[in-house]
């Protein structure tokens, strides 16, 4: 990548002071600053309008550095860390008083994860030290998977932009406590809890239903705090339906409206073209069909979607299966996607 060590430099200048910079993951674009900076990361929340209470996950280049932040480092996290990371986990830890309150939301444990992408391994050696990363998207939007999707949220002279293309997950990294001696998933993604369970030898209890009302089933918001039930949202009203109903449910749209599908031409149960709302046209984004390549396209789907400014956005509603890691974590971000609270 060429002028890869001058865009570093740049970016740790940033940074040194105070300043923000939005750096590629194997995820998605996360937002920058260093985690020891109370008013870098204070930054950060309202560059994004964050509510404080959602804590932010802290970027490391390896276990040396998430000593630096962790009051204690239990076996669980070293066999977890020597398992995925550089990877999309982030473990929860108790955090050491050094951490501003800001980042943990005022809470007693920090999240941390070492990111697999060359470009921000790199920025985080040539930094020396943690940064927060929260999704560098405003709050409560669609999260960025190119860095074209953060130039078009920030402006420049806010956040300075890593470009290292488009993320290969696209979705958030998988959150595991592993706080007093219990191992929970608390929030879904493209690591499995079963995987996590195979590493740390029992079985790993999943707080993340999949199907989220406003936190993860029998988690309190001290454990999942930031688990909000609307995240993740387009600006234009969407829905999530099941197959069958399509027909019906576009019907009844007047305005435009734009359908996201995995399913194939050949197998929709509905006529094509789409029933036209007065002679406004149907858009149709087709998703691939397996789980991680729906989750690669998710975000810039529902972008492109919302770009068509249509009266409504409805997604045929992904596999139901629970055992599929990938597709639970897709069905959750739609679920959030799809509700308004
Ligand atoms: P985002 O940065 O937008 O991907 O969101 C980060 C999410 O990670 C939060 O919304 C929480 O669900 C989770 N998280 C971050 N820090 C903690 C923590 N200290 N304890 C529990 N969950 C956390
Ligand atoms: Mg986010």
């Amino acid at each position: 990548m060429d002028g890869q060590p001058e865009q570093i430099a740049e970016a740790v200048t940033r940074l040194r002071s105070g300043g923000l910079v939005a750096f590629p993951t194997e995820t998605v674009y996360g937002l920058g600053a260093d985690a020891q900076s109370d008013g870098a990361v204070r930054r950060v929340f309202e560059v994004k309008g964050r509510p404080a209470h959602n804590p932010l996950i802290v970027h490391v280049s390896g276990e040396a550095m998430a000593k630096s932040v962790a009051a204690e480092w239990p076996e669980d996290a070293r066999k977890l860390a020597e398992r995925f990371w550089p990877g999309p986990l982030s473990i929860v830890v108790p955090k050491r008083m050094s951490v501003p309150e800001i980042v943990t939301g005022g809470g007693p444990n920090v999240a941390v994860r070492c990111p697999s992408h060359p470009l921000t391994l790199a920025l985080l050696e040539a930094f020396g030290g943690p940064l927060v990363g929260p999704s560098a998207n405003v709050s409560g939007f669609v999260s960025p998977t190119t860095a074209e999707h953060v130039r078009e949220a920030f402006d420049e002279r806010d956040v300075f932009v890593l470009d290292g293309g488009a993320c290969t997950g696209g979705i958030e990294s998988t959150v595991v406590s592993v706080v007093g001696g219990k191992a929970r998933v608390l929030r879904s993604g493209l690591i499995d809890a079963a995987v996590i369970g195979e590493v740390l030898g029992r079985a790993v209890e999943c707080a993340d239903s999949g199907v989220v009302s406003s936190l993860p089933s029998g988690s309190t918001p001290a454990e999942a705090p930031g688990q909000l039930s609307s995240h993740y949202a387009p600006k234009a009203k969407a829905v999530m339906v099941e197959v069958r109903e399509v027909e019906r449910v576009v019907a009844g749209v007047t305005g435009e409206c734009v359908l996201i599908t995995h399913v194939a031409e050949k197998d929709e149960p509905f006529p094509q073209p789409l029933p036209s709302g007065k002679g406004l046209q149907r858009h149709v984004i087709r998703m691939p069909a397996d789980a991680r390549g729906y989750a690669r396209r998710l975000y810039a789907a529902l972008r492109e979607a919302d770009a068509m400014h249509p009266e409504l956005i409805v997604i045929v509603m992904p596999p139901d299966e629970t055992k599929n890691p990938v597709w639970r974590a897709v069905r959750d971000r739609l679920k959030r996607a799809t509700t308004r609270e």
